[in-house]
C-alpha cells in the first residue's frame, strides 16, 4: 500500500483542488458541514436546484463524471484521479446525492449497452445533472433475491408492454429516465429469463406513490406499471440476458469507494470533547473513552481498507469484493454511534427537529437513516454472505430454487 501520491497525481490534487477554491459555493459549505446523512435539507436554496447548479458548473468545466469518456461528458480521467477529486470535493459531495444512481450504476449500464446515437443523446445531460436517472430492480418479490422479480415485459410488435411494480426506487419522483429490469420468460430458470430497458419515466402507464420514512423525508417510492410501452430499441442487452446485464449495473455500485464510509466517529468524538454530563466533559468520563476507543480502532481499520481498494484501483485493478466491508462495519457502525450520542445527550436526544434538537439533529438524522444505509445496495446478511463465499472461501449458500423453471418455483399464492 503506498499512501503517498505519485508527481501526475499530485498535480492533478492541485489542479482539482484550486478549481474547487474558486468555484464552489462557499455560501453553502457550513450547512453542509452540518447536515446528517439522508437527503440534503438546506435554509435558504432548494437543495435539488443548488444540486444541479454544482454539477452544471463542474460539468462545463471537465469536471463531471471524471472516468468517463470525454464525447459522454467526462474528463477521460483515471479511476485514481477521481477517487482524488472525490476527496478534494469533500462535503460539496453532499450536493451529488441526486445523481449517484444515474451515474454511478445507469450511465455506466448504458456505456456498455446502449448504442452510439443512445450514448451520445443520453450520457451528457445525465454527466451535467441536467437529467437525473433512477434504477428499477426491486420488487416485493425480489430484493436480495432480485433474480425472483415478477414485472413481466410482453412483445407487441416493435414495442415491449410492461406490467407490474418496483419499490424502493430512489429519486423515481424526481427522474427523467431508468432502467428497468423485467421478466420476458418465466418458463426457464429464474436468472435466464429477465431482460433489461431503459425508459422515459414520464411514459404513459407509469404511476409513482412516495413511500413516508420514519425521518419524514420521502426519497423512495413504489412504482407502478400498466400496460408502459418501451421500444424494443431501448432494450439494453439480448432477450433474456437481463442479469449478466444486471451484474453490469451492480459491480459499478462497488466503485463508489473514495469518499469512504460515513461512520459516525468524527462527529461523536467532536461531541464528547463539548457536551457538559454534570460530571464535567463526556470525553474526560473513562467510560465514554473507553467506547471512543473501541471505535477508533474500527474507524482507522475502515480507512485502511478503503486505502487497500484504492491503492488496488490506482494499480488499474477492479476493487473486489472485500469492498463489502466498508458498507457492512460503515453502517452498524453508524447505527450504535447514533444510539450512543443521542443517549449522552440524555433529554434533549429525544428532540429531532433540526431547528431545536442538539447539533442541527445529526445524531438523530443519523439514527433514523443508518437502518436504510444497512439494506440498500446489500443487506448485512447478503454482504456476509458475500464476504463468506467470495473473500473467505467458505461453501456457497443453498440455492435450492437456482435451475427450476421460474413459474415452477412454488409460491404462498399457488399453495
Ligand atoms: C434507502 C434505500 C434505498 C433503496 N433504493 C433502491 C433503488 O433505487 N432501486 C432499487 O431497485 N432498490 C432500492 N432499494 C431496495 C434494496 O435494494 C432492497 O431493499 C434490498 O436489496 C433488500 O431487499 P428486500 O428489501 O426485498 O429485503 P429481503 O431480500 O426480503 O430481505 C429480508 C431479510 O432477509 C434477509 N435475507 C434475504 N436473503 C438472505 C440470505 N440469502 N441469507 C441470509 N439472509 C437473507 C435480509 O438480509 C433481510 O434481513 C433501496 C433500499 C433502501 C433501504
Amino acid at each position: 500500500m503506498n499512501f503517498e501520491d505519485t508527481p501526475q497525481e499530485a498535480a492533478f490534487r492541485q489542479a482539482a483542488r484550486e478549481w474547487i477554491g474558486a468555484n464552489a459555493p462557499i455560501e453553502l459549505k457550513a450547512e453542509l458541514e452540518a447536515a446528517s446523512v439522508g437527503n440534503l435539507v438546506l435554509k435558504h436554496m432548494d437543495p435539488m436546484a443548488a444540486s444541479k447548479a454544482w454539477q452544471k458548473k463542474k460539468a462545463d468545466a471537465g469536471w463531471a463524471c471524471l472516468h468517463w469518456p470525454t464525447q459522454y461528458g467526462g474528463r477521460g480521467a483515471s479511476a485514481i484521479e477521481r477517487v482524488i477529486w472525490g476527496q478534494e470535493e469533500g462535503v460539496y459531495s453532499k450536493l451529488n446525492r441526486p445523481f449517484g444512481i444515474g451515474q454511478g450504476m445507469c450511465g455506466p449500464t448504458m456505456m456498455a449497452y446502449a448504442t452510439e446515437d443512445q450514448k451520445r443523446r443520453f450520457l451528457p445531460p445525465l454527466a451535467s445533472g441536467e437529467e437525473i436517472w433512477c434504477q428499477l430492480f426491486s420488487e416485493p418479490a425480489g430484493g436480495s433475491d432480485l433474480a425472483g422479480l415478477r414485472t413481466r415485459a410482453e412483445r407487441d410488435g416493435d414495442d415491449w408492454v410492461i406490467n407490474g411494480q418496483k419499490i424502493w426506487t430512489s429519486g423515481a419522483h424526481y427522474s427523467d429516465h431508468a432502467i428497468l429490469i423485467t421478466r420476458t420468460d418465466p418458463t426457464v430458470a429464474k436468472h435466464k429469463g429477465l431482460t433489461m430497458f431503459f425508459l422515459d419515466m414520464r411514459s404513459p402507464g407509469i404511476e409513482i406513490r412516495p413511500i413516508k420514512q420514519v425521518n419524514g423525508q420521502s426519497g423512495f417510492n413504489e412504482v407502478f406499471f400498466t400496460d408502459v410501452r418501451i421500444p424494443d430499441a431501448q432494450r439494453l442487452g439480448k432477450v433474456g440476458d437481463g442479469w449478466q446485464v444486471s451484474l453490469v449495473t451492480l459491480m459499478n455500485e462497488r466503485l463508489s469507494i473514495g469518499a469512504g464510509y460515513q461512520t459516525g466517529f468524527p462527529e461523536l468524538f467532536e461531541l464528547c470533547c463539548t457536551l457538559e454530563t454534570g460530571q464535567g466533559r463526556a470525553i474526560d468520563d473513562p467510560a465514554v473513552r473507553s467506547k471512543l476507543a473501541q471505535w477508533a480502532v474500527r474507524a482507522s481499520g475502515l480507512k485502511y481498507t478503503g486505502y487497500r481498494a484504492i491503492s488496488a484501483v490506482s494499480r488499474g485493478e477492479m476493487p473486489g469484493p472485500e469492498n463489502s466491508i466498508g458498507k457492512l462495519v460503515g453502517g452498524e457502525m453508524m447505527q450504535e454511534i447514533a444510539m450512543f450520542a443521542l443517549d449522552l445527550q440524555g433529554q434533549a436526544g429525544v428532540i429531532s427537529d433540526t431547528a431545536s434538537a442538539m447539533d442541527n439533529g445529526r445524531f438523530q438524522g443519523m439514527l433514523l437513516r443508518s437502518p436504510g444505509t444497512r439494506i440498500e445496495g446489500g443487506t448485512d446478511e447478503i454482504l456476509r454472505n458475500i464476504i463468506a463465499e467470495r473473500v473467505l472461501g467458505l461453501p456457497a449458500d443453498i440455492r435450492v430454487d437456482k435451475s427450476v423453471p421460474f413459474n415452477q418455483i412454488p409460491t404462498r399464492a399457488r399453495g
